[in-house]
């Protein structure tokens, strides 16, 4: 074996972050299922241990030899290949193109791992067939990072950022969620209905377009939150306005996900609701992630 180029490209490209061009490599995601043991088991028979095959881009995981075919109402597709090792939650990651093949209706992007109200399938395998109740989705779109690469790339866990890219189908893709910590390496993930969108395949780069947060200099000691700071470097993050001055279309009767994220974007530290307001489990899920409080505002009835 020689030396690993993809470690090789993700030093390069955390470099040349640190010098401001922030370029990030793709990895196409074809289909493909988690089991879990249990299910591994019920598909393959008793015993049964997944066969690594070839190591993916995310530290730990790999490619097994198994596959098996998943079966929805209209049909189905053989072959899909069964990533390892093996997780606590049965989990089919697939395109929208292919949930139109399954008649898996209305089959909802969602982040790895978050599963409630996702629909079932039946998974195929050698040696016997199970139907599962949830764990079908369609992949978010997500970019992954380790801690050093976070920091030269100036972003945190959770973050939501923009890729572009050139080409014959340039494209900005936005929305893409950051995923960093110790079990990450550099790599934007997204999956075949969307590298085809935009002409891409595993290993171009795309462009990270979000401005980076202006760092606050070494002798602020904060108060540009307050606006009477003197070092010439506004804080991206404004003081919490009073609530009297809080217009009024901007408080909310329900707070999604999407509202976490635009004002995220827009370098907010709140979103207001009134005081009944119904704030959805992904929104409360952002404003953990981005430290964007929800605040409830009483007085509207
Ligand atoms: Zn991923």
């Amino acid at each position: 074996m020689g030396v690993d180029e993809g470690a090789v490209r993700r030093l390069v490209l955390t470099e040349i972050a640190k010098q401001g061009d922030r370029f990030v490599p793709v990895g196409v995601s074809a289909r493909h299922v988690h089991l879990t043991q249990h299910d591994l088991e019920a598909l393959f028979g008793a015993g049964y241990q997944l066969t690594p095959i070839k190591p993916i881009s995310q530290p730990g995981q790999f490619a097994s030899q198994e596959q098996v075919a998943i079966i929805g109402p209209k049909g189905r597709i053989d072959k899909v290949r069964v990533l390892g090792p093996v997780r606590p939650e049965t989990q089919i990651e697939i395109s929208v193109s292919d949930s139109f093949v399954l008649g898996a209706k209305n089959c909802p992007i969602r982040l790895s791992g978050d599963l409630d109200g996702t629909p079932g399938v039946t998974i195929e395998g050698p040696k016997g067939s199970i139907t599962i109740s949830k764990g079908l989705i369609v992949a978010a779109r997500h970019l992954h990072m380790n801690d050093e690469q976070a920091k030269a790339y100036g972003i945190h866990d959770g973050q939501v950022v923009s890729l572009r890219v050139g080409g014959a189908r340039p494209c900005t893709m936005e929305g893409v969620i950051c995923r960093t910590g110790a079990k990450h390496e550099l790599e934007v993930h997204i999956d075949t209905d969307e590298a085809n969108a935009c002409g891409l395949k595993t290993g171009d780069l795309m462009e990270l377009v979000q401005e980076r947060p202006q760092e606050r200099s070494h002798e602020c000691k904060g108060t540009c939150l307050t606006g009477e700071c003197t070092c010439g470097n506004q804080s991206p993050k404004k003081a919490e306005p009073e609530e009297a001055q809080i217009p009024e279309d901007e408080i909310l009767d329900l707070v999604t996900e999407r509202d976490l994220n635009e004002a995220f974007r827009d370098n907010k530290t709140a979103v207001y609701c009134e005081k009944k307001a119904l704030i959805t489990p992904a929104a409360a899920d952002r404003s953990n992630e981005t430290g964007i409080k929800i605040i409830r505002i009483g007085g509207k009835e």
